[in-house]
């Protein structure tokens, strides 16, 4: 049987290349980055030299605004947490987010405002975009910090991320953006995106689980969030995870060198598929068609529970997902598809696929073999989907 791995957007393949540069760091090299011994120093210079790598990727003035973290959830934290207290002890204590963040950014803003912080949460409307109009409207004097994802993960709708770091450049704003999804896919720069914090995390760009960074604009100052050792200038203790940080660097410094030709190849599959998919009756794509992440594919068939659909793809080896990880288990439909609008019927049948460098036209083949067999194959025997075509007749 074909094995198709369709969950990029939840993790992907640790990349060969970047195992590669991070053995010796797992192996001889393991000397403690503070240490003054050669292998100490040894492994200080592969972090410092992953720290420019990484930088100079994302078109940061300097790589001391590079801060190496446990992933993107942690990031998002100390981005949003770390400044927001920082700020408040100005008298400023209002966000301003989007509905339909990840759960490491919205569950950050429901911790702050239990902290007494006040939350605007902005409409991303049928498409999935956010309107920069509304982030406009929404500043108060009192406004800290504006946090809106690059990329959606579950949908990959990409976000104007230019015109709200205008925005809050002008009103003279601190902006985060979480790009975890984005980066490696869509070309970034700090610099011209008025973006003065960005989360990333390595396992979603073909590099390890467990390590991220967080670039912070030199001059924003986010308290403090682990309180320890001297590590990432005092601001960040513990000791550096050696491996993961040079295998983040090489990770993204491949997924950038390879992106142009990638997004080619990606968005040319992603729209026959996309297309094929749509001849299910009453199905649907999820998100704005053409501002979306290039290997992203989330639709919603009536009738159906996605559940029930992700395991009979899981029986004919192909792995997908009904939305994000985090919240597969849980029986509420994503707040990602309500937000865009869906009704929470509908928003139950949907189905996420997420492609990488590895899928190819068979694989999609495949897909649109299978998707329209296990489709029918749940209608026959769904109440709901009897309902609905009754009601067809009826009408
Ligand atoms: C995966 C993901 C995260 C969390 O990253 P971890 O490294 O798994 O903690 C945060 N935001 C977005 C958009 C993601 O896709």
């Amino acid at each position: 049987m074909r094995k198709i791995y369709a969950d990029n957007a939840a993790t992907t393949a640790l990349s060969p290349m970047v195992l590669k540069e991070m053995m010796p760091y797992l192996t001889t090299v393991y000397g403690n980055p503070s240490s003054l011994y050669k292998i100490g120093s040894d492994a200080r210079e592969a972090v410092d030299k992953a720290r420019e790598k990484v930088a100079s990727l994302i078109g940061a003035k300097n790589s001391n605004e590079i801060y190496f973290t446990s992933g993107g959830s942690e990031s998002d934290n100390w981005a949003i947490k770390g400044l927001c207290r920082a700020l408040k002890k100005r008298g400023k204590n209002h966000i301003i987010t989007s509905k339909f963040e990840h759960h490491a950014v919205l569950h950050t803003c429901k911790a702050l405002e239990r902290e007494g912080f006040e939350v605007t949460y902005v409409d991303v409307y049928e498409n999935g975009i956010v309107k920069p109009e509304d982030i406009k409207n929404a500043i108060k004097d009192n406004t800290a910090l504006v946090t809106i994802m690059y990329a959606n993960n579950e949908i990959g709708t990409i976000q104007p991320i230019k015109e709200i770091g205008e925005i809050c450049r002008e009103n003279k704003i601190i902006f985060h953006t979480d790009a975890v999804q984005a980066i490696g896919n869509v070309p970034i720069n700090v610099e011209e995106q008025n973006i003065d914090m960005l989360s990333m995390s390595a396992h979603k760009f073909h590099g390890p689980k467990g390590c991220g960074a967080l670039y912070i604009r030199k001059g924003v100052r986010p308290d403090i969030f682990i309180d320890g050792g001297a590590q990432e200038r005092g601001r960040r203790a513990g000791t550096e995870n050696v491996a993961g940080i040079v295998g983040l660097a090489k990770a993204l410094d491949l997924a950038v060198s390879t992106m142009e030709e990638r997004t080619k190849k990606l968005t040319k599959m992603r729209d026959r598929l996309i297309d094929g998919l749509l001849k299910i009756e009453r199905s649907r794509i999820n998100g704005d068609r053409l501002h979306r992440l290039p290997g992203n594919v989330n639709m919603c068939f009536e009738g159906i529970e996605g559940e029930s659909l992700l395991l009979r793809l899981d029986l004919n080896g192909i792995s997908a997902s009904s939305g994000s990880a985090c919240t597969s288990g849980s029986l509420d439909p994503s707040h990602v598809l309500l937000s865009i609008g869906l009704p929470h019927e509908i928003a139950h049948g949907s189905m996420r696929l997420s492609f990488s460098d590895d899928t190819t036209e068979e694989d999609i083949d495949y897909i649109l073999e299978k998707v329209p067999e296990i489709v029918t194959y749940l209608r026959n025997m769904s109440p709901l989907w009897e309902k609905i075509k009754k009601e067809e007749r009826n009408n």
